[in-house]
């Protein structure tokens, strides 16, 4: 089954993904990855986008959807999860336009609710891996030696979106932007939530229910 998996910033959507794809070996498309490799590779995409994201506002659709759209050709059968896409309305009805062209649908759009208080939290003391991604919590998730990567000793980063000055942008962009999205998907009757407090495995329990 194809997925959206959306919700608040700092829902945990990114933690949520990488177990999916490890366990059920599904694709993880990200838009918020995608991006950060572009803006690494210093890709003209990467660089129209990198100042946009760096405040926290959303990147324009037309270059998000152009983006996706480049992956969709590389796709080959496996069931997807789409992370941090759609945002907009207008990505979700371009979304439904891919699919449709590609003879793909979709299962469900899975929302993982956590609560305002607990975003702030999570997002400013999120801390990834500068050279494999993988993300730590100063509290929730310490890396055993601070500053430095369990899985291959990369150097921890703090990124900059994640500062809490550009958190209140992020959380607006959702407020105004992505809210009507979760209407377009209970409209679609796709739409299931998820609470998405507590334990990484209880949440990951709560979704591999929905895909079963
Ligand atoms: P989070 O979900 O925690 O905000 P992401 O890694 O998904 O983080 O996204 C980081 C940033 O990338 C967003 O704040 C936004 O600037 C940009 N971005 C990601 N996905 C989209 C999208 N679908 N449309 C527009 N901008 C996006
Ligand atoms: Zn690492």
């Amino acid at each position: 089954m194809n997925i959206l998996l959306f919700g608040p910033p700092g829902a945990g959507k990114g933690t949520q993904s990488a177990l999916l794809k490890e366990r059920l070996n599904m694709l993880h498309i990200s838009t918020g990855d995608l991006f950060r490799a572009n803006i690494k590779g210093q890709t003209e995409l990467g660089l129209k986008a990198k100042a946009i994201i760096d405040r926290g506002d959303l990147v324009p659709d037309e270059i998000t959807i152009g983006m996706v759209e480049q992956e969709f050709q590389k796709m080959s059968g496996q069931s997807f999860i789409l992370d941090g896409f759609p945002r907009t309305v207008a990505q979700a009805e371009a979304l439904d336009r891919l699919l449709a062209t590609n003879n793909m649908d979709l299962g469900k759009a899975i929302f993982m609710d956590v609560s305002h208080d607990y975003l702030v939290k999570r997002l400013t003391g999120r801390r990834v891996c500068s050279d494999c991604g993988a993300t730590f919590h100063v509290d929730a998730m310490p890396p055993k030696k601070e500053g430095v990567c369990d899985n291959c000793g990369g150097e921890l980063k703090q990124r900059k979106d994640d500062h809490e000055s550009v958190i209140s942008t992020r959380l607006k962009a959702y407020e105004e932007n992505t809210l009507p999205v979760l209407e377009y998907y209970k409209e679609a009757g796709k739409y299931v939530e998820v609470d998405g407090l507590g334990e990484t495995e209880d949440v990951y329990k709560r979704i591999a229910a929905e895909l079963a």
